[in-house]
């Protein structure tokens, strides 16, 4: 019996399924998860001594690699004052500049402890400024586990095969209208029927929690226009996509401002982070200056904010976004090519260092298409690669991160064992 299985039947004992998180327990591929002994640079080692090359860097946040230096400095200078104050101090002002400064439609900003907290907090503040009830959100984007938003969402809930979450009751599902995303048509009529109902669209800025689809040419456009037209808000979720994307995420990249984004995810530096911001007369609606409730003991963490400083610093100083692309883009030449050498045309996707290779030759815009995909042949490319010392996401519905810790070699090494694995099943 391996360490990991000691671990992992252990847990199930006193933790339900055995994790903290339900995507952790391979379910979408099956068998158990080994138990991470430590990580470093762009590798986790497990608790049986085995290396892998990791492409999930907890989920995002591991943009510089485990571990990194910077990181871990920042972390033990500032503790050596105090882990928590629960009242004012100066990284929070630091901290709330740099993503108003980096991030041109923040104009004020909130800090939370999670991206879950932020998104929660974004439809809370979006109801309380608009006076209205309704939210519309698309099938596929996952924000976290908000009661409001756990109807039809991505990555962990899709691979259990129960898109709704039991303990939301239906009335407060009533106010979540569910769109196929790309769907202009649907997206029209909605407003047209209940525009004046809705607070608020949210939307994940790059839907990234079903494998990795992209926002039609027009898309974008149009939403904000009915969302101008109707006096709704935008909420962009950029907790995956902010600040690995680009310095002011992917809102900087199409040249376009929401009224409200949530972060989360890099900006903690690993350490359990979010936030969450917007126009000025939005944000001026939270108490303590206005009627909406929004706290946190824990907000603003020094910790969290001094690690989700140095890893904004840093990727600032390295010019981390270029190369992050640049990586990006000769492993999507390799990748290409071992496609090509092992017979296969699955749809690779990806933008900077986020990518996801859905296996289906077909087009990939939203949910139900991702769905075409065989999760079988998925689960067998997950674990041969896994044997082989290839960390992927144990699931078809998520997408892989790059990090800086990645080097030109380790890509070369995962593409080649990739299409060798892929020629064999
Ligand atoms: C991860 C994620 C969240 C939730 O963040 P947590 O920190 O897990 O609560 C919300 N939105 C998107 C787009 C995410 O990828």
């Amino acid at each position: 019996m391996t360490r990991s299985s000691e671990l992992f039947a252990a847990a199930r004992r006193y933790i339900p399924g055995g994790v903290n998180s339900p995507v952790r327990a391979f379910r979408g591929v099956g068998g158990e998860p080994f138990f991470v002994e430590r990580a470093s640079g762009a590798r986790i080692w497990d608790a049986d001594g085995r290396e892998l090359i990791d492409f999930v860097g907890t989920w995002g946040p591991a943009i510089l690699g485990h571990a990194p230096r910077v990181v871990l400095d920042a972390i033990n200078a500032t503790a050596q004052r105090g882990v928590s104050f629960g009242a004012p101090h100066a990284l929070e002002v630091e901290m709330a500049r740099t993503i108003c400064e980096w991030v041109p439609s923040i104009e004020k900003v909130r800090m939370v402890n999670s991206g879950t907290e932020a998104t929660m907090s974004c439809v809370r503040l979006a109801r309380g400024f608009t006076g209205r009830g309704k939210i519309v959100k698309f099938t596929g984007c996952y924000h976290g586990h908000v009661d409001s938003l756990l109807v039809k969402a991505g990555s962990g809930a899709l691979t259990h095969g129960h898109p709704d979450s039991a303990g939301v009751p239906t009335e407060l599902a009533a106010l979540t209208i569910t769109l196929p995303f790309n769907d202009a048509d649907a997206l029209r009529a909605v407003f047209a029927e209940q525009g004046k109902e809705i607070a608020a669209v949210i939307v994940e800025a790059v839907p990234a929690n079903a494998g990795l689809y992209f926002p039609e040419p027009g898309f974008y456009e149009l939403l904000w226009k009915l969302c101008a037209e109707h006096e709704s808000l935008v909420i962009f979720d950029e907790v995956m996509t902010g600040f690995r994307l680009a310095r002011g995420g992917y809102q900087q990249i199409i040249g376009m401002k929401p009224d409200l984004t949530a972060l989360g995810k890099v900006i903690g530096g690993g350490l359990p982070v979010g936030a969450f911001g917007g126009r000025r007369e939005i944000m001026d609606m939270l108490s303590p200056d206005g009627p909406v409730y929004q706290a946190g003991t824990l907000s603003g963490n020094p910790l969290a904010l001094a690690a989700g400083l140095a890893q904004l610093n840093e990727l600032e100083r390295v010019d981390g976004w270029a190369k992050l692309e640049a990586l990006g883009a000769e492993f999507e030449v390799r990748v290409r090519a071992g496609l090509k050498r092992a017979g296969r045309d699955y749809n690779f996707r990806r933008i900077g260092s986020m990518f996801c290779l859905y296996f289906t030759n077909g087009p990939v815009r939203n949910l139900a298409e991702a769905f075409a995909s065989d999760k079988a042949a998925f689960a067998k490319f997950f674990h041969a690669c896994l044997e082989r010392g290839v960390y992927f996401a144990p699931s078809q519905f998520e997408a892989g991160f790059l990090s800086l810790a990645h080097t030109a070699e380790d890509l070369a090494k995962v593409a080649d064992i990739a299409a060798d694995v892929l020629s064999k099943i």
